[in-house]
């Protein structure tokens, strides 16, 4: 088994998944796994990468299948015996314009964000290693969405106390709503994204407090965050900030040194904690 430490970032074939692949094989001291659904996708990754004279490392992961989920799991702990760094970093969304059903897209969208993400930690949140930094890719959107939700939600994804099992029935009801055309009369905002960003913020403060319940002598710093806006295939070339720069954030939060004691459990943009 190898003593070297080792980071895996989602989605990283492209966007700023890569660029924070390529922070992390500049600036971590360890193996780096670029991860795709699509091995074509995510072996020309590995290749532009080695172009520029960098040396990441390949494995197949797609976050809506369980059985690649668990397969990568036992890589990481017959390898290694355990995991350094996460970044979830792969996401979706539907383009404004795009006229899929809303109901399909709220299906479709929570069911990677949420709840492929969610299955991602429940599999590899365990392999963490002490001083392990897990960063779950969020958005401000699910700040702007928070806000647009009735007053009795709000209370609940603020809570200190909800629970992982309460919130993915909120999360299942959101897409249940959308399927009934009931979701804007049951108090949620109309976005599915924005939904499915408030599950990633909200799944990263219960896991946070989880391992300060359970690992707490481990050290490990878990955090959600906001890469800022970006010029990805997702967000479009009218964004303000390069993949490079958007990677700044995911990776401060990856590199956390292991005296540092927080941020934990926050939700982080340009490296500044917000408010929830
Ligand atoms: P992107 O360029 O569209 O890249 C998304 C990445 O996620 C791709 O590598 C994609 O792989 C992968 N992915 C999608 N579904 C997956 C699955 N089921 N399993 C594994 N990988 C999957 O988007 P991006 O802008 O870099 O976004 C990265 C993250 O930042 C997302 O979580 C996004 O929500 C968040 N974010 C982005 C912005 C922005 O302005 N760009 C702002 C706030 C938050 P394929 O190539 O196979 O599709």
């Amino acid at each position: 088994m190898s003593s070297v430490p080792v980071a895996v970032v989602t989605g990283s074939n492209k966007g700023i998944g890569l660029a924070i692949v390529r922070a992390l094989c500049k600036q971590f001291p360890g193996d780096v796994y670029l991860t795709s659904r699509d091995p074509g996708r995510g072996q020309a990754a590995v290749a532009q990468l080695q172009q520029e004279g960098l040396r990441p490392l390949f494995h197949q992961l797609d976050i809506d299948d369980l059985q690649s989920i668990r397969a990568l799991r036992d890589f990481l702990k017959e390898k290694y015996g355990g995991l350094n760094v996460l970044v979830n970093n792969a996401g979706i969304a539907f383009k404004v314009h795009d006229t899929t059903p809303f109901a399909v897209q709220a299906e479709v969208t929570l069911k990677t964000n949420f709840f492929g993400t969610r299955n991602v930690c429940t599999e590899l949140l365990p392999l963490m290693k002490p001083y392990g930094r897990v960063v779950n890719v969020s958005s401000m959107v699910s700040s702007s969405a928070l806000g647009r939700c009735s007053q009795e939600l709000q209370q609940k994804f603020r809570s200190d106390t909800i629970t992982e099992d309460e919130l993915v029935q909120l999360m299942t009801k959101f897409v249940e709503d959308t399927k009934k055309s009931v979701h804007e009369k049951e108090g949620w905002p109309n976005t599915a994204y924005g939904v499915s960003k408030i599950g990633v913020t909200v799944l990263s403060r219960i896991q946070a407090r989880l391992l300060n319940e359970q690992r707490k002598g481990d050290h490990i710093l878990l955090n959600a965050c906001c890469p800022g806006w970006v010029r990805t295939d997702m967000a479009g070339p009218k964004a303000t900030k390069s993949p490079d720069e958007g990677a700044d954030t995911p990776v401060y939060l990856a590199l956390l040194p292991s005296s540092a004691d927080a941020p934990h459990g926050q939700f982080v943009s340009d490296k500044t904690v917000r408010a929830w």
